[in-house]
């Protein structure tokens, strides 16, 4: 058997100058000596060794190759590497789901005794971590208004080490401004990590606007297609050598290959899934507006969110998903969702198929109505993942639905 060469043609700085959908379908290649066209699932939990001398030097450090899949693993590298280039971040590491990145990015640089400062809107399971598992092990932490920079300014304290947060937020679509936040956390001395899953990589750059650390639920909208979970943690080499890459080697939230491999692909049509998804909601968001049985229609992109000229200036676009009030409260909204039939009721997001959510008796169930009423989340609201369908057909669907309101 002869296969043709496996070198690549372009080299990592050449890619690194092409356009980010370029980047998407060619960085990070790690081809095997077959010379696949599309990139290889490396199923393999260990990797044998020519010697022991190998082997040695392997842990040492001092030979580049791979020892475990639970440190790293071809296919794995791959997505990192490719993520890594669209986001412009140093270094990405996977994992296996969204909460596994953001527990990982806390845990591995947080002790007993340290501060953390989060946006009061947050996805519930991170909301978790910082408000009920980092205290059980003297973390503490204080939820602000993420929209508030006096607030984030104020709440800052010797013992703060990290400021989290999520723009635009679950499910009320608030932005915060990232570089704002990012300039305090600096002058304090503090870590910024922004989860930015519901702008996308395609949508906002966090590092850029001066975020240390990002993560991201790849499950969302870069699998896009609703199989598989994985997370990745993007951040410094530094951070990687300093906190990282330990925690993550010694405590194993390892991601499965296969998933990686999963996402690998999905980052080929990422843009291509997220323009058409956006024009959607983009489109949605205008023509509910105008109906009866519509209150509030929030979308960061139209001119009557209340954050408008931020949205503009720190995002590339609106976004996949509209969150809008259904006239009648809980029974309005049930009554809209259960004459559906197009958009399909789910908490998921970021999939091919479009998707709606009363957070109000589903993802945010358990808070208390005073504490959802302070996150601006109102018993007729819902939230709207736009998928990949024709627009006309997810218009049609949901005006249908709205006269059984
Ligand atoms: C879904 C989601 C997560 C968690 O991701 P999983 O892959 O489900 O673990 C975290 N943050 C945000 C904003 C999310 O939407």
């Amino acid at each position: 058997m002869t296969a043709s060469s496996a070198e690549p043609k372009l080299t990592p700085a050449e890619i690194a100058e092409l356009r980010p959908d370029t980047r998407l379908v060619h960085g990070g290649i790690l081809r095997s000596p077959f010379a696949e066209t599309s990139e290889a699932l490396y199923l393999t939990q260990g990797y044998v060794y020519d010697t022991a001398e190998q082997a040695e030097a392997r842990f040492k450090g001092e030979d580049p190759g791979f020892i475990y899949t639970r440190y790293s693993n071809p296919t794995t590298a791959m997505f990192e590497a490719r993520l890594a280039l669209l986001e412009g971040a140093e270094v990405a590491r996977a994992t296996a789901s969204g909460m596994a990145a953001v527990t990982a990015s806390l845990l591995c640089q947080l002790s007993t005794g340290d501060h953390v400062v989060a946006a009061r809107a947050l996805f519930g399971s991170c909301r978790y971590v910082i408000e009920e598992l980092l205290p059980r092990f003297g973390v503490t932490s204080t939820l602000v208004d993420g929209t508030d920079l006096a607030a984030w300014q104020a709440a800052v304290t010797p013992a703060t080490k990290v400021f989290f947060l999520e723009s635009p937020t679950n499910p009320t679509l608030e932005l915060v401004d990232i570089a704002a936040v990012a300039k305090i956390a600096h002058e304090a001395g503090v870590r910024l990590v922004v989860d930015n899953v519901f702008a996308t990589p395609m949508l906002q750059s966090p590092i850029a606007l001066g975020a240390d650390i990002v993560v991201y639920s790849a499950t969302k909208h870069i699998d896009g297609q609703g199989r598989c979970l994985a997370g990745v943690i993007l951040c410094s080499e530094k951070f990687l050598n300093d906190h990282l890459q330990t925690f993550l080697r010694q405590t194993g939230p390892s991601v499965s290959p296969f998933n990686a491999w999963v996402m690998l692909k999905g980052l080929e049509t990422l843009p291509l899934r997220i323009e058409r998804s956006q024009a959607s909601a983009a489109a949605l968001a205008d023509r509910l507006a105008g109906e009866g049985k519509i209150g509030k229609v929030i979308y960061p992109y139209r001119a009557d969110h209340p954050q408008h000229a931020l949205a503009k200036r720190q995002m590339r676009g609106g976004g996949t998903l509209v969150t809008f009030e259904v006239a009648g409260g809980k029974a309005g909204a049930f009554r809209f969702l259960n004459q559906l039939k197009v958009v399909r009721i789910s908490n998921n997001l970021g999939d091919a198929k479009s998707l709606v959510t009363h957070p109000a008796t589903t993802t945010h169930q358990r808070f208390t109505a005073e504490a959802r009423a302070e996150m601006g989340i109102s018993d007729g609201m819902v939230r709207l993942s736009v998928g990949l369908e024709h627009v006309d057909d997810l218009g049609d669907d949901i005006l249908r639905a709205l006269k059984a309101v």
